[in-house]
C-alpha cells in the first residue's frame, strides 16, 4: 500500500518532492531536535491522487489521515474536542517550491463548542478560548468553505460600535460568545447545515480545500510565471498549535538569518507580544524588532539565535523561520531557504562561498536566472511604488521602470524626448516604424500584441520597459487620448510602467538606476567557468552590440539586417527598390541602400572587436516598408518623396496585400526573387569585414544567414548567389576572408529535413519564434486573444512564443541537431529565437547539445547563469 501520510518524526530534508518544501523542513527540524510542534503531512502524491479520483479523498487516504491522527494525539498527550486539554492543530499548505500566498493558514482547527470550553478550562481564560473560536470560525468558513469574509467582518464592527469598543481587545468573553453564535448563524444560512461538531470532519474539509487550492486562479498563473508543472501537487502539513497569544510572556514573530532585502549577515526579523501570526501580517499592531526580544526574554533569545545559526550551518543557507513562543517556551514551526532580492542573492552566494559553506558551483545555482533581471533595468523607488496605485494590467513584456509623459506617436515622442522630457509611448500595437520613438521612451505600453510581439521583441532587445496587450486600454491617436475604463489619459499626462509585473499606474513614480556590483561580477565568473553554452546576443545596431558586450555576450547570433532600414532617408531608398518596375531599376536603389548597410556593419563589427557576426539576410514581407493604404497623407508624402504618383504607390500596396504575410513573400524567397537584394547585402558584409580588418585590425568572421528556408535546394540557390559575390567582392580587393554561410531553421519542413539542408549549411541557427508559430499553426502576433483560456483551461501552462514547448517544438530541434550532426560532424548549432534568452528553454538547448544560444542585450546575463545552471545540474547527474 502506498504510504501517504507522513508523521514529521519519518520524514526528512531530502523528501522535499513527496512532503512539500514545509513538510520535509518540519520534519528536518524534528530530526535535528529542534522544538517544533508536531504533526504529520499528508503528501503531494495525496494530492495528486485527489484529481485523478475526482476531487475526492480515498478511503484509505482518509485512513492513514486517521491513523497519524491518533498517533500525533498521543505523543502531544492531548485529544481533540477534550473538555480538559483540547488538541488543536493548524492546517497549512507546502508545495515543493514554496508558492507564496497560494492559501491561507487554517488556524486553531478541533475547536467546538465542547473544546473551547476545554481550551477556558485549560488557560483559565475564557475570553482567549471564544477569541480563537470566532477567528477559527471565520477563518475556515471563508478559506475552506468559500462564506464571504466581509460578512463576517460586519457583525464583529456592529458589536464593537454597540459596545462603544476600539479594539478587538475591548470585547470581553460574553461579547465573543454572542459574535460566535452570530457567525456559526451566518455559516448556517449560507451552508444550509450546522458548523462542523467534528473535528475530524473539520480536518478532512480543510485537508480537502488545501488540495483546491493548487488549482486557483492565483495558484496556477504564479506556476506558469514560475516554471512549476502543475502535476507536482502541494502537501498538507497538519501541526499542532501553540499558543503566542497566552499573555505577556508568550508571542510570535518572523526571522531571516540574513537581511533578505540586502544580503547583510545578521538576524533579520521581528515580533510580536500576545499575538498569533496572523496580527503580525495584519499589521494592526507595529512588530518589534528582533533585537529588541533580548531585553524582553534574553534566555528565549538566547535560545533563538542558537537555532539560527544551527539551521543555516545545517541548510547552508540563509533561513526564513517562524516561531512562537508559548507561556515563556520557544517553538519553531517553520524553516525555509529565504526569498531574497536578486542582489542580496548574489551577496549571499559570495559569502557564503568565503565563509567557506559552499562550492562555487553552489553558489551559482543559488541565484535564479530570472532574478537578474531585476538588476540590470531601472527600479521604483519600492516606498513610492507601495503607495502607488495600478489602473491597469497588461503583460510584462521587458522588465524595468518607466516613468514619463504620455505620447501617442513615435514622432512625438521622440519630439518631446529630445527637448528633453522622460516620455512614455503608449501606442495601440507598434511597428517597425515606431523604432526611434521606442528607443527615445523610457518605456512602452501597447493595447495589443503578446510577448513575441514587435513592441515586446524589439523593447527587450533595447532593455527598454514595456506593457504589452494592455486589454483594458483603449488609444485614439486621432484625438491624442487613451482611456482605461472611466479614466481618460491625455498627451503629456504622467504616467509609469512596471515592465516586471505587467503594472501600469497613471502618476509619477520616481525610479532609481540598478547598480550591478563588484559580486555580480565574482559570481558571474564562477558561472563562465561552469558553463558549457556560448551565450551570443540579438543585436542590429552599435549601441545594443556595445551593451551586450558589457553584459558579457560572445557575438552575434542574430542581426535582423532589416531593423537597418526603417529610419529616415534609408527607408526612401527602400521604398524606392520595392516600386522598382524591373531589375535595372533595383539594382539603382539597391546602389544607395548599400553604403548605409555597409556602414552599419562596419560599426558593428567594430562594437563587436573581433567577435562572430551573424547577418541575417533581408526577412520580412516587404509590405511592412510601406504605409498602410488608408494613410493617404503619409502616400502622398512619399510620391512627392520619390516622385512616382500616388496611385502608384497604391497600387503596389495592393499587390503586396497578402492575407497571411507571415507565410507569405519573405524570408529566403525574397532573395530568390530578387537576387539582387543578396547580392547588395553580401557585398556590404564582406567589404565591410575587410576595411574593418585593415582600418582596426579586428580579424572579422561574418556569418551569412539565410532565413526562412524549407528545401535544400532553395537554400543552395541562394547560397550560389552569396558566394559568386563574395569571391567577386575578395577578388576586387585582393584579401580573402573566411566566411561561413548557414540557415536558420524556422520552417518545420527545414527540420524534418536537416539532413539535407545540412550539406548546404555550415551551420544551424535555430529560429524558434517561426518554428513555433509554424508548428503550433497560430500566430505569434494574435495568440494573446486566446492564450489566456487556454491557461484557464489548463490546455497550455505557459506561452510556447515564451518558454520552448519542448515536448513538440523541442522535438523538432532535437532532430534537426541531430540531423544536421550526422551529415556535418563539425556543424555549428544555435538558437536565436526568444527562447535564447529564457533560463528553462537555455537549460533544454544544453541538453540536446546546442553550441550556442542567442537572446536580447539585457537577457545576455540571464542565459550566462542559465547555461551554467544546465551544467552544473548535469554534471551533478541532477538536469
Ligand atoms: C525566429 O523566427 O525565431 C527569428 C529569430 O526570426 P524573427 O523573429 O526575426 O522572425
Ligand atoms: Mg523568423
Amino acid at each position: 500500500m502506498t504510504k501517504y501520510v507522513y508523521l514529521f518524526k519519518e520524514g526528512n530534508a531530502s523528501m522535499r518532492n513527496l512532503l512539500g518544501g514545509k513538510g520535509a523542513n518540519l520534519a528536518e527540524m524534528t530530526s535535528l531536535g529542534l522544538p517544533v510542534p508536531q504533526g504529520f503531512t499528508i503528501s503531494t502524491e495525496a494530492c495528486t491522487r485527489y484529481y485523478t479520483d475526482g476531487k475526492k479523498i480515498s478511503e484509505d487516504i482518509i485512513e492513514q489521515i486517521y491513523a497519524a491522527l491518533e498517533q500525533t494525539e498521543k505523543e502531544v498527550g492531548k485529544k481533540f474536542g477534550d473538555l480538559n486539554d483540547p488538541w488543536l492543530v493548524s492546517v497549512r499548505s507546502g508545495a515543493r517550491a514554496s508558492m507564496p500566498g497560494m492559501m491561507d493558514t487554517i488556524l486553531n482547527l478541533g475547536l467546538n463548542d465542547v473544546a473551547v470550553q476545554g481550551l477556558a478550562n485549560l488557560t483559565q481564560n475564557e475570553r482567549f478560548a471564544y477569541d480563537a473560536y470566532r477567528r477559527f470560525i471565520q477563518m475556515f468558513s471563508d478559506v475552506v468553505m468559500e462564506i464571504p469574509k466581509p460578512l463576517f467582518e460586519k457583525v464583529l464592527d456592529e458589536e464593537k460600535e454597540a459596545k462603544g469598543a476600539k479594539f478587538d481587545t475591548d470585547l470581553n468573553a460574553e461579547d465573543l460568545k454572542r459574535i460566535v453564535g452570530r457567525y456559526k448563524e451566518i455559516y448556517r444560512q449560507n451552508k444550509g447545515e450546522d458548523f462542523p461538531q467534528d473535528p475530524k470532519v473539520q480536518l478532512l474539509e480543510a485537508i480537502k480545500a488545501v488540495f483546491r487550492s493548487w488549482d486557483n486562479p492565483r495558484a496556477i498563473y504564479y506556476r506558469r510565471m514560475n516554471d512549476i508543472p502543475s502535476d507536482w501537487g502541494t502537501a498538507v502539513n497538519v501541526q499542532s498549535m501553540v499558543f503566542g497569544n497566552m499573555g505577556e510572556t508568550s508571542g510570535t514573530g518572523v526571522a531571516f538569518t540574513r537581511n533578505p532585502s540586502t544580503g547583510e549577515k545578521a538576524l533579520f526579523g521581528e515580533y510580536l507580544i500576545n499575538a498569533q501570526g496572523e496580527d503580525v501580517v495584519a499589521g494592526i499592531r507595529t512588530p518589534q524588532k528582533i533585537a529588541t526580544l533580548e531585553q524582553v526574554m534574553p534566555e528565549v533569545y538566547r535560545q533563538f539565535v542558537g537555532i539560527a545559526e544551527k539551521l543555516e550551518n545545517h541548510y547552508r543557507d540563509m533561513q526564513d523561520m517562524e516561531y512562537t513562543i508559548e507561556r515563556g517556551k520557544l517553538y519553531m514551526l517553520q524553516t525555509r531557504n529565504g526569498k531574497r532580492t536578486a542582489a542580496a542573492a548574489i551577496k549571499i552566494a559570495v559569502d557564503l562561498v568565503n565563509e567557506g559553506m559552499i562550492t562555487t558551483d553552489e553558489a551559482v545555482l543559488k541565484v535564479e536566472p530570472k532574478q537578474l533581471d531585476s538588476l540590470l533595468h531601472p527600479q521604483f523607488d519600492a516606498v513610492a511604488l507601495k503607495k502607488a496605485k495600478p489602473v491597469a494590467e497588461g503583460l510584462a513584456a521587458s522588465p524595468g521602470a518607466a516613468c514619463g509623459m504620455v505620447y501617442f506617436t513615435a514622432e512625438e515622442a521622440t519630439a518631446a524626448a529630445k527637448s528633453g522630457k522622460k516620455v512614455v509611448l503608449v501606442r495601440l500595437e507598434t511597428s517597425p516604424e515606431d523604432i526611434e520613438g521606442m528607443n527615445h521612451a523610457q518605456g512602452v505600453l501597447t493595447a495589443r500584441g503578446g510577448m513575441t510581439s514587435h513592441a515586446a521583441v524589439v523593447a527587450r532587445g533595447m532593455g527598454t520597459c514595456c506593457v504589452a496587450g494592455c486589454g483594458a486600454l483603449r488609444v485614439d491617436e486621432e484625438t491624442k487620448t487613451a482611456t482605461i475604463g472611466s479614466l481618460v489619459i491625455h498627451e503629456g499626462d504622467w504616467m509609469s510602467l512596471d515592465g516586471s509585473t505587467g503594472k501600469v499606474y497613471a502618476e509619477q513614480i520616481p525610479t532609481v538606476e540598478a547598480t550591478v556590483s563588484g559580486d555580480f561580477a565574482t559570481l558571474m565568473g564562477w558561472a563562465d567557468a561552469a558553463r558549457k553554452l556560448n551565450v551570443r546576443t540579438n543585436a542590429d545596431n552599435p549601441r545594443d552590440t556595445e551593451q551586450a558586450v558589457k553584459f558579457g555576450a560572445e557575438g552575434i547570433g542574430l542581426c535582423r539586417t532589416e531593423h537597418m532600414f526603417f529610419e529616415g532617408e534609408r527607408i526612401a531608398a527602400m521604398r524606392e527598390m520595392i516600386l522598382s518596375d524591373n531589375e535595372d531599376q533595383r539594382r539603382v536603389a539597391l546602389a544607395k541602400i548599400l553604403p548605409y548597410q555597409k556602414g552599419d556593419f562596419k560599426a558593428m563589427y567594430k562594437a563587436l572587436e573581433g567577435r562572430p557576426m551573424t547577418v541575417r539576410y533581408l526577412d520580412p514581407p516587404l509590405h511592412e516598408f510601406l504605409p498602410s493604404k488608408s494613410m493617404t497623407a503619409e502616400i502622398d508624402a512619399i510620391a512627392k518623396e520619390l516622385g512616382v504618383p500616388s496611385e502608384k504607390i497604391i497600387a503596389t500596396i495592393d499587390e503586396l496585400h497578402e492575407f497571411n504575410p507571415m507565410m507569405g513573400f519573405r524570408g529566403c524567397r525574397l532573395a530568390v526573387r530578387y537576387p539582387e537584394i543578396a547580392e547588395m547585402q553580401t557585398r556590404a558584409v564582406i567589404e565591410a569585414a575587410i576595411e574593418v580588418k585593415q582600418e582596426e585590425g579586428f580579424d572579422v568572421h561574418p556569418e551569412i544567414m539565410i532565413p526562412l528556408v524549407g528545401d535544400k535546394k532553395e537554400l543552395a540557390y541562394v547560397k550560389q548567389v552569396v558566394v559568386d559575390t563574395m569571391n567577386t567582392v575578395m577578388e576586387e580587393k585582393g584579401v580573402k576572408l573566411e566566411v561561413k554561410i548557414g540557415t536558420m531553421i524556422e520552417i518545420p519542413r527545414a527540420a524534418l529535413t536537416a539532413d539535407e539542408i545540412a550539406q548546404e549549411a555550415e551551420f544551424f541557427s535555430f529560429g524558434t519564434n517561426d518554428l513555433t508559430q509554424m508548428t503550433f499553426g497560430f500566430s505569434r502576433d494574435d495568440a494573446g486573444k486566446f492564450l489566456g483560456a487556454y491557461y484557464d483551461k489548463k490546455i497550455y501552462e505557459s506561452d510556447p512564443f515564451a518558454r520552448l514547448d519542448q515536448d513538440g517544438v523541442g522535438k523538432l530541434v532535437k532532430m534537426a541537431a541531430k540531423l544536421g550532426r550526422e551529415t556535418r560532424p563539425d556543424i555549428k548549432l544555435g538558437i536565436c529565437g526568444e527562447h535564447g534568452g529564457d533560463p528553462s528553454s537555455v537549460m533544454f538547448c544544453h541538453k540536446v547539445g546546442l553550441n550556442y544560444v542567442s537572446c536580447s542585450p539585457f537577457r545576455v546575463p540571464i542565459a550566462r547563469l542559465a547555461a551554467a545552471h544546465a551544467a552544473i545540474l548535469e554534471k551533478q547527474g541532477n538536469l
